[in-house]
């Protein structure tokens, strides 16, 4: 029967645009979190030595930079006593909406955990943020390095709107495409008639993924290159200089390599889950 015929085929296709856009995000996500570049990234920042009096006037200038001044911007350490409590308020931040109603409180409390587990990476040295939803750098105590790149994106946000439209969607397109290029391309191949059929999603939805973190790249590059050229204002040494740009490009490395694994592991489902039709 025909009509039962097309329900299947809905649900099959849903099936495997899902197993697809799981495959295409579970494996990036897993290589991002494992990244044995992570380590060194650190170490080579943890490792530069600067004349304290040299460091405040790095740090100072960066801070001082006049798009920040004139936004409310602030750079915020966490630390242990402060973490729980950071959390709390930049979750409120995040979720506007009345407190009173059960589910959307449920939906507050996940998010609140994710939101801790972050906070928490910060206070241990591991990570560190900027959040556009309230102009903040998060950073851990003795990592000026992750400061000064924090502040870097600060800059890049507060800058000029064509910046922001495009740091914006730096964020998001990553994101959308690792979840509807799969998507779609797996459920456009259950027209395919022959296997020369592949429409231009099925064929490219690596590149495609790969091409989306694009103005993310470019934005982790300037955040980190200003910082540098700001080093070199106040005269780093030449050793100081040398372990800075390892490290942010160590750290750079990191985001090359998720975007390529996303690349990669889009390319990999789209194939696996696409609908085969025999030649
Ligand atoms: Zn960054």
């Amino acid at each position: 029967m025909n009509v039962s015929n097309d329900n299947t085929n809905i649900f099959q296709k849903a099936a495997c645009s899902a197993a697809g856009v799981y495959v295409a995000n579970k494996l990036p996500k897993f290589v991002r979190k494992n990244n044995p570049l992570i380590r060194p990234a650190i170490n080579a920042m943890d490792s530069i030595s600067v004349p304290k009096k040299q460091m405040d006037v790095f740090i100072h200038l960066m801070l001082n930079e006049p798009v920040l001044k004139k936004s409310n911007f602030k750079a915020v350490e966490v630390t242990s006593k402060n973490v729980n409590d950071l959390s709390m308020s930049f979750t409120e931040k995040l979720f506007k909406f009345p407190k009173n109603d059960k589910n959307l409180e449920k939906i507050r409390d996940i998010y609140q955990k994710k939101i801790l587990k972050l906070f928490k990476l910060v206070e241990k040295g591991k990570n560190a943020f900027y959040s556009p939803i309230d102009n903040v750098a998060y950073y851990p105590k003795n990592k000026p390095f992750f400061l000064a790149h924090e502040i870097g994106h600060a800059i890049n946000d507060n800058t000029a709107k064509a910046s922001k439209i495009f740091i914006m969607s730096g964020r998001i397109l990553p994101g959308i495409a690792m979840l509807a290029v799969p998507a779609i391309a797996i459920w456009q191949s259950f027209k395919n008639k022959n296997a020369d059929d592949k429409t231009f999603l099925q064929k490219h939805a690596g590149k495609i993924v790969g091409a989306a973190f694009l103005p993310m790249l470019a934005d982790e590059a300037a955040a980190s290159m200003r910082a540098i050229s700001t080093a070199k204002l106040v005269n780093f040494s030449k050793e100081a200089l040398k372990n800075m740009k390892l490290g942010y490009g160590l750290a750079f490395a990191t985001y090359v390599s998720f975007a390529v694994a996303s690349g990669l592991s889009a390319a990999l489902a789209t194939k696996l889950f696409s609908k085969k039709v025999k030649e």
